[in-house]
């Protein structure tokens, strides 16, 4: 009788497992479809021909490139030539952008001057008026030229209705793309710059096309890695306890066990004498 309790918890413990592996599945299944639903809806074309640099295409073009990019190249252990315009160094804002000290939502700080502003707006404007002179116009260090070919327009936040594709501005940014791809990874720089232009011309270059199928940043970034982590934690999280629960069934198991052979070795015991 205790063997088959014991089975039929297991049976349950069992079942309460995968429904919970089930549950985190769909929840992970789900977010997956919503980002690339999102992704899709903001998929929109570059417009080009800047007259002046704008800081906040720099930015996008930076955060592209800091979340979807510089993991794999960390991994690899690999330095960016400084020819490669996505050297930290070729983006003229870099030096301010390092310089801001973020707070709270609504304080922001001048690394320069210690100038205190409530929004990231107003910062950008003090660096604008105060502390220009730090940046350097001169070699063509605008990153949001390259914004055609980092897809800048998913790292900004506001979506924009869905234009045309124009398969010319599509060729265009593929050309520019494939252009970095190998500038920053030559092929002939060994085997990490090798898998490096393979993964930047899959990560960033391949979605440049009317034809479709093909998604910027296919391979993920940072904030997937941590979802992804999250999603372990949480798994870790369910299972704990129902691994506790599985010992301590066990455990009464084998002690209701240790109980009935004692039984039955006591009366063998009795049975011997006569
Ligand atoms: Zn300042």
């Amino acid at each position: 009788m205790p063997r088959r309790e014991g089975g039929r918890s297991a049976y349950l413990v069992a079942a309460l497992i995968s429904a919970s592996c089930l549950l985190l599945v769909a929840a992970s299944h789900q977010e997956f479809h919503e980002a690339a639903g999102s992704r899709t809806l903001l998929k929109s074309h570059e417009q080009t021909n800047k007259v002046h640099c704008s800081r906040e295409r720099s930015r996008s073009a930076w955060e592209a490139i800091y979340e979807y990019l510089m993991p794999v190249v960390e991994k690899e252990k690999y330095e960016l030539p400084r020819k490669c315009r996505l050297h930290p160094d070729n983006d003229m804002f870099r030096e301010q952008e390092q310089h801001k000290i973020h707070f709270d939502i609504n304080e922001w700080r001048c690394g320069f001057c210690k100038k205190a502003f409530r929004a990231e707006k107003f910062l950008d404007q003090h660096f604008e008026n105060r502390h220009n002179n730090l940046v350097d116009y001169s070699h063509g260090r605008c990153l949001a030229d390259l914004c055609g070919a980092l897809h800048c327009d998913l790292m900004l936040k506001f979506k924009k209705p869905k234009s045309k594709c124009s398969a010319a501005a599509a060729a265009k940014n593929r050309h520019l793309c494939e252009s970095l791809a190998d500038s920053c990874f030559p092929i002939n720089q060994g085997p990490s710059a090798s898998r490096l232009h393979e993964f930047f011309l899959r990560q960033f270059c391949d979605a440049h096309t009317c034809k479709g199928g093909s998604k910027p940043f296919p391979k993920g970034g940072r904030k997937e890695t941590n979802r992804f982590y999250l999603a372990l934690c949480a798994l870790i999280v369910v299972l704990l306890p129902l691994f506790y629960l599985i010992v301590f069934l066990h455990q009464r198991e084998m002690k209701k066990g240790g109980q009935n052979l004692r039984r039955i070795s006591k009366i063998g015991q009795k049975k011997k004498p006569s």
